[in-house]
């Protein structure tokens, strides 16, 4: 990084926080970003290298200090005692296998990895009493979210009940598939009302409805990922996502347990080449420690677990100008 003084790193970091926090509020709780991911991407990570060179300007209030999201005042807030973080990410194969570095040096020896689609949506916790879905609620701040429950009664691939009277927590991705995206807009364009400007903001426009029969009409779909308290003999990331498709839940199937960066690299390219074709968009690669033990062990920065990392595609052609869209609901 070029150097700069103490003073111009103050203005630097104030004006970035100032511009983040904006197009944070726009693209989380008015789910119609103004700019695209990568333009976010890059003044974040700016800030990062500031605040990394100049560790005292870090504060708690930072967008790197904190979950993105807001909690819309007008749902009801759920408090969410197992926090719902955000995720690192790298840009490149060389930052995935500094990660893989890290995470040998952290537990002493090689590491197992679930390697599976980062889906484009948003979070949701599903949040089961005696195996009926008592409770659906989006990530908001991380540590409070708001309650979707009479939205997600309309998702049609979440079971209301669980064939065990299990009393539990699931969280995946709430998302839009690419037709449902393409229909809706078509519909929406013909309507004359503005359009979304990708197939997550349709998703979270959709889920975040005060008026759940919003929802009802829009195609929402989910992939489950995480088992928050599963049972002790669920040991690996893995065997929760089969435990929970045996109990009725959407999860994705391409999900692969590899050990070694080359055929973690080989994952990359495959989908890569097939994100196209696929009926749900997808912005990149997770790697999580597979053993859940080992997770507990690597534990959570403030904002984001240490077991896992997003490898982010580069940025697509964009069809939609998003600076162009007004957003309407
Ligand atoms: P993120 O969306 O990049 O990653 C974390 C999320 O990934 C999780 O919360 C989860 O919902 C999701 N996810 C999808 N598939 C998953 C899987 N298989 N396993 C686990 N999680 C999975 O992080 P974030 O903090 O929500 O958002 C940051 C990103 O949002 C930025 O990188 C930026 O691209 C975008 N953003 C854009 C704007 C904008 O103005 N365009 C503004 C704010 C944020």
């Amino acid at each position: 990084m070029a150097e700069i003084t103490l003073d111009q790193a103050r203005q630097e970091v104030a004006a970035l926080r100032k511009q983040l926090d904006e197009w944070a509020d726009a693209y989380y709780t008015k789910d119609a970003p103004v700019v695209e991911d990568n333009v976010y991407d890059q003044k974040y990570n700016r800030l990062l290298e500031v605040e990394q060179e100049f560790p005292e300007l870090v504060t708690p209030d930072s967008i790197t200090q904190r979950v993105g999201g807001q909690v819309d005042s007008e749902f009801t807030k759920v408090a969410h005692p197992i926090p719902m973080l955000s995720m690192g990410d790298v840009f490149s194969k060389d930052e995935l296998k500094e990660f893989d570095q890290r995470m040998q040096k952290l537990v002493g020896h090689p590491v197992t990895y679930n390697v599976e689609l980062k889906i484009d949506g948003l979070s949701l916790s599903l949040e089961y009493e005696n195996g009926r879905l008592k409770r659906a609620s989006t990530r908001g701040n991380g540590s409070v979210g708001e309650d979707v429950t009479a939205n997600a009664r309309y998702i049609s691939d979440i079971p209301q009940t669980l064939p065990e009277p299990l009393t539990t927590e699931v969280r995946g991705e709430c998302y839009m598939g690419k037709k449902a995206f393409a229909k809706l807009n078509q519909e929406r364009e013909e309507a004359g009302q503005s359009v979304f400007a990708n197939p997550r903001n349709a998703a979270a426009g959709s889920l975040r409805q005060l008026d759940a029969k919003v929802t009802k009409k829009r195609d929402l779909s989910t992939f489950i990922y995480t088992w928050v308290n599963p049972p002790a003999e669920i040991t690996s990331q893995h065997q929760a996502i089969d435990a929970m498709h045996k109990l009725g839940f959407h999860t994705n199937e391409t999900g692969r347990k590899l050990a070694s960066l080359d055929e973690i690299f080989a994952f990359i390219d495959e989908y890569t080449a097939k994100r196209d074709s696929l009926t749900y968009g997808i912005d990149g690669i997770v790697l999580k420690v597979d053993d859940l033990n080992l997770q507990q062990q690597l534990g959570n920065t403030v904002k984001v677990p240490r077991w896992e990392i997003a490898y982010k595609f580069p940025p697509e052609e964009q069809e939609t100008v998003v600076h162009e869209i007004v957003w309407t609901v």
